[in-house]
């Protein structure tokens, strides 16, 4: 009798007449979505459906199916969905330092290494070059937006936009002359030429980047702030990254860097610091009545012994807490698995607490709460109808991440940036079964060891 029932029921719903379904530019589909939406859904299976550059619906595929024809479909099976990593700090052509001078801590690195490679190498091309293997090797380990800090930053903005990643671009203002530019003024007029440039664009957000209030004098970080309210740029800058940076700004301004900062009016809307390993409470304070956004270095800040940064204490004070990888001269990759593994076992190992940073938190640092540091939370960090499509697709079927009992768990404990398999941002695919679409991936790597060799050259 059940038989005959389910029989006339399903002859019934074939007779009547179905509502069209929408046809949508891409549906994704088998895999585990994870949303990082406020509920914190988890959808197993799952599926999401995009058209244009948004997310129109995340469901379970059989409802995306009824409602939805996808023109082109990426099959997820054995595979975790989720919202494309968000890199809040990195220097992008310093791959091209990668692995040039470790072992160092941050003065002795910067003034005897990085600083005078800098000014013998940096020339546009070589921030082409870097910015396009940087590019290449985010898209190969699902970083989908990433906030930059660099020099000739419109280069990196046209790289960028041709690998088809998101960018926070921001173009380095610092005291002394550098391959750009020979004064701090000569700086800000050309950042001032780079905003015009690049507003109102699809994928980049440009920025201004004053390196840090130790490289900078009181008037140029005063111009920034005026500069940055004058035109609604996001900022960002170095703070508090060393116990020497904290030391000499208390005897040079008996002040605190974040204090001082605050002192000469420099902390605004869209702001973001990175770093912050020396902050102290009353510190957190003032980033959290600002509405100053953080971004954690786990690695660089283990890498160059300058400290563990408080994340459990920015948290509870308001503070909002992204994460980043720093340039790869000090990490050495930008791959942000690691970074938020990295990020969850510091913590535990600086509070002697395992549930300090568990596997949730270690997540919404790189996709939502990168978002909110950087003032994009509407627009990315966590796959909601209405958000930008910036998504990746995770395979979870190796050795190394079977069985699987927790889909969070092994996307910060075992996952590597290698396991992406599908990586769009904007809607648009950038990298599809492994298959980079928008870069050529020999070229990109031909063109970064040629570089090197004059990189070789230029230090020796
Ligand atoms: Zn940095």
């Amino acid at each position: 009798m059940l038989f005959r029932i389910s029989t006339v029921l399903l002859i019934l719903s074939a007779l009547l007449p179905q509502a069209p379904r929408r046809s949508v530019s891409l549906v994704i589909k088998g895999g585990t979505v994870v949303t990082m939406d406020p509920a914190g859904r988890v959808l197993a299976p799952g599926a999401l459906a995009i058209d244009g550059r948004d997310i129109v619906a995340v469901d379970t595929p059989e409802n995306i199916d009824a409602r939805f024809s996808g023109r082109e479909s990426i099959d997820a099976t054995g595979q975790i969905v989720m919202p494309g990593l968000i890199n809040t700090h990195t220097h992008a052509p310093m791959v091209l330092y990668r692995g040039l001078a470790d072992d160092l801590a941050l003065m002795e690195w910067l003034q005897k290494y990085i600083f005078p490679a800098e000014a013998k190498t940096v020339t546009r091309e070589f921030v082409r070059a870097g910015t396009r293997l940087a590019a290449l090797e985010m898209i190969q380990s699902g970083t989908t937006t990433y906030a930059d800090m660099y020099y000739f930053e419109e280069e990196v903005a046209k790289v960028t936009k041709e690998a088809g990643l998101r960018g926070v671009l921001g173009q380095t203002i610092i005291q002394f002359p550098v391959a750009d530019a020979k004064t701090p003024a000569e700086a800000l007029a050309r950042t001032e030429r780079f905003l015009a440039e690049f507003a109102h664009d699809d994928v980049i957000v440009p920025a201004i980047a004053p390196h840090s209030m130790y490289t900078l004098d009181t008037a140029t970080l005063k111009a920034v702030r005026a500069l940055a309210d004058r035109t609604d740029a996001p900022v960002l800058i170095h703070l508090s990254e060393t116990a020497d940076e904290v030391k000499t700004s208390r005897e040079k301004h008996r002040a605190t860097p974040a204090q001082y900062l605050e002192s000469i009016g420099f902390w605004g809307p869209r702001t973001l610091a990175a770093h912050g390993v020396w902050l102290s409470p009353a510190d957190m304070m003032i980033l959290a009545r600002r509405h100053v956004g953080v971004s954690h270095n786990p690695e660089s800040n283990m890498k160059l012994a300058s400290g563990a940064a408080k994340v459990v204490g920015m948290r509870r004070a308001g503070v909002v807490v992204g994460l980043g990888t720093d340039g790869a001269a000090s990490n050495n990759d930008l791959d942000m698995f690691e970074a938020m593994r990295q990020a969850a076992f510091l913590a535990k190992l600086q509070t002697n607490d395992p549930r300090a940073v568990p596997a949730r938190t270690a997540l919404e640092m790189a996709t939502i709460d990168g978002a909110r540091a950087l003032g994009m939370e509407r627009e990315v960090g966590s796959l909601e109808p209405g958000k930008r499509a910036d998504a990746i697709a995770v395979a979870m079927t190796s050795a190394r991440q079977t069985p699987m009992y927790d889909p969070l768990s092994h996307l910060v404990y075992t996952t590597r940036g290698d396991d992406v398999r599908t990586t769009i941002v904007n809607g648009r695919v950038l990298m599809r079964d492994r298959h980079v679409l928008t870069l050529d991936e020999a070229a990109v790597l031909a063109e970064a060891r040629g570089v090197a060799g004059k990189v070789r050259a230029a230090v020796r």
